[in-house]
């Protein structure tokens, strides 16, 4: 690990103990906000940057990070009782993710927590709630963050198998926060300090009687009739679809004798609020306090990155990222990110690398669609899928992008700048000629200027089948970019290469469409080092394809790859040049009745192609660590 120590001092960053209050002369909280992870003040962490925001707003926030359940309780005292309320986060990702891998085994790690050790309780949010109210008792709790937010109706949970109720019914919370949740919490301390109610927020949900419903309230599936029929979480993830949006409808699912409501999204965020978020003074360190464990790891990846802005507007169906960001680009200003590639130039250790400048995908930093700026409706179809629309403004965001990493490139103390975060290869094309067009002016600088050696790319799968049910572009489109960026490379005398994204196990594969991907991988002779097996995350599409066995938009049945046995097959394909493999890609093939591949296999194999043992079990600790990213 490079980064040793924290250089900032401690009464710079938020107070995570009493002593560390008094420091800043407080005696007294306004805020506790509750988290899973370690302390790291940086804007990629959602507990801190809404910590750092209300900070800003006036109020007194501190910090409780990483609680012990097990001992006497008395971390759970490390600060005090909060004047207003506590919030409660499993932490940035959710805890059964970041402690069980795909296979449901236990991880080793977790690099959210001080020295990547793990510790974090199983559903976190639940756990967390429970204690806030033993020991911090009549505190309104507040739950929130990616394990609370695609939780908040009924959902299918993949590690029990099984139909759950919302998180906020299991955790008896207040309140729940979904989405991003700078602004909500702002408004619950201005609500609290007036002595408001909650009632009613954007972006909550709240548990209330029936006749608390609202009139025009949209009625989504019980949660005793989910149990009852599978097929119903087909009709709540449309709903939730349709309903997606500031003028969308209050949302009301009955658990028992009581309804949750879904409270409609906030509008997105502004670019001057965006900018603002992003402007707030992060010491972009871990919390001094971690130092003795070996700081915490999760922070290396992101420490010198830039993200430009939220939000995507592909709709993959095992993200749910256009449930919590939103499907709206909200962009920082070109001012901000220059701000920060300055700010980052002037920290101590910084070497002259900026290593990202991006978001959920990189090139959509500036997307905006005509149509919808112009105030009328959406073609109701998908922005990226088949194709990209040609409402998106490809052509002008593709060159503000271009513009954007030219300036951070020119930024005093900046030597190189690379994009790390995955690229839309299908909108590197002019938008005029679409998916076969020229290629972007970006595209070369990219390759050009702004690539440590590897671009990334998640194809995802090469098997039309698949990509269909993964609405991802066709592996054409894939071959096309790949051919063109070999051919600029070769043009421009450099050595670089793509690394590969591979989602083995989604819904939609069968054992033959798993050899097609291998067969497109042997031809290459490549076996990408990190594979992502699919898990059926709440409030995606795939989840429902996974348990209804059918595409919730579509209607379409689809085979559904389920069990272990199956997975390890699939993922030994993607993987086949471990020796390890060997007998597991053989015995695929067998079944999948493409003997004609043994004989290339095996070849290929002798050729010496095969990794050592040693390199193999790297690169599960790579795939381990980065599954949790
Ligand atoms: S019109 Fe096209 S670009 Fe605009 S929101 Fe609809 S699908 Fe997306």
């Amino acid at each position: 690990m490079q980064h040793k120590r924290p250089s900032a001092a401690l009464s710079a960053f938020l107070p995570r103990t009493r002593e560390q209050m008094h420091l800043r002369g407080w005696d007294e909280l306004d805020v506790l906000l509750v988290t899973g992870d370690a302390y790291v003040d940086h804007p990629s962490f959602g507990v801190p940057a809404i910590a750092r925001l209300l900070e800003k707003r006036g109020y007194r926030v501190g910090i409780l990070d990483c609680p012990e359940l097990e001992s006497d309780g008395s971390g759970w005292l490390r600060l005090p009782r909060p004047r207003l309320w506590v919030g409660v986060s499993a932490g940035t990702i959710d805890s059964m993710v970041t402690n069980y891998t795909a296979s449901k085994k236990r991880r080793h790690k977790d690099v959210y927590r001080p020295g990547g050790l793990p510790g974090r309780p199983n559903r976190a949010t639940i756990a967390y709630t429970a204690a806030v109210r033993h020991h911090f008792p009549g505190v309104p709790v507040v739950i929130g963050g990616l394990e609370a937010g695609p939780r908040r109706l009924a959902y299918f949970d993949y590690w029990e198998e099984k139909l759950r109720r919302s998180m906020l019914v299991d955790a008896k919370a207040d309140l729940l926060v979904w989405g991003m949740g700078e602004r909500t919490a702002v408004e619950i301390s201005k609500r609290l300090e007036r002595g408001e109610s909650l009632r009613g927020m954007p972006n909550t949900c709240e548990l209330v009687a029936k006749s608390d419903v609202p009139e025009g309230a949209r009625i989504a599936p019980s949660f005793e009739a989910m149990l009852a029929d599978v097929d119903t979480q087909i009709e709540l993830f449309n709903i939730l679809r349709e309903e997606n949006n500031p003028e969308g409808k209050v949302i009301a699912q009955q658990h028992g004798a009581r309804f949750v409501l879904q409270h409609p999204p906030l509008p997105p965020a502004s670019q001057e609020e965006v900018d603002e978020y992003y402007d707030l003074p992060y010491t972009r360190e871990w919390h001094p306090d971690h130092t003795a464990a070996g700081g915490v790891p999760a922070l290396e990846p992101v420490r010198w990155s830039i993200n430009t802005h939220r939000g995507c507007m592909a709709d993959c169906t095992f993200c749910s990222i256009t449930f919590h960001q939103g499907r709206a680009i909200q962009s920082r200003s070109e001012a901000s990110v220059l701000r920060e590639a300055a700010k980052l130039s002037e920290m101590y250790d910084f070497r002259g690398t900026i290593t990202d400048v991006g978001g959920p995908t990189a090139n959509m930093w500036g997307m905006g669609c005509k149509l919808l700026e112009a105030g009328k409706g959406c073609l109701d179809r998908d922005c990226l899928s088949p194709e990209p629309c040609p409402a998106l403004r490809i052509d002008s965001a593709s060159e503000g992008y271009r513009r954007l990493l030219a300036l951070v490139k020119q930024t005093r103390g900046v030597k190189h700048t690379f994009v790390s975060s995955g690229i839309r290869y299908d909108m590197l094309r002019s938008q005029k000629t679409r998916t076969k067009g020229e290629l972007l002016p970006l595209h070369h600088d990219i390759v050009a200027h702004y690539t440590s050696g590897r671009i990334k790319l998640a194809p995802e799968h090469a098997s039309p089948a698949v990509l269909e049910a993964m609405n991802k572009p066709s592996f054409d489109v894939y071959e096309e970019y790949e051919k063109d960026y070999k051919e600029e490379c070769a043009s421009m005398g450099k050595d670089q290469h793509l690394v590969n994204y591979f989602i083995v196990g989604h819904p939609g594969t069968t054992m033959k469409d798993a050899v097609l991907l291998f067969e497109k991988l042997l031809e290459r002779n490549y076996s990408p080092e990190q594979v992502q097996e699919f898990i059926p995350l709440p409030m995606t599409r795939a989840c429902v394809q996974y348990t209804t066995g059918k595409d919730p938009i579509t209607l379409k049945e689809l085979y559904v790859p389920r069990g272990g046995r199956e997975r390890r097959l699939q993922k030994a394909l993607v993987r086949w040049k471990e020796p390890d493999n060997k007998n597991l890609v053989l015995e695929a093939l067998h079944e999948a009745e493409r003997e004609d591949l043994v004989e290339p296999f095996l070849r290929a194999l002798k050729r010496g192609s095969g990794r050592p043992r040693a390199q193999a079990v790297r690169a599960a600790e790579i795939e381990d660590l980065d599954s949790c990213g």
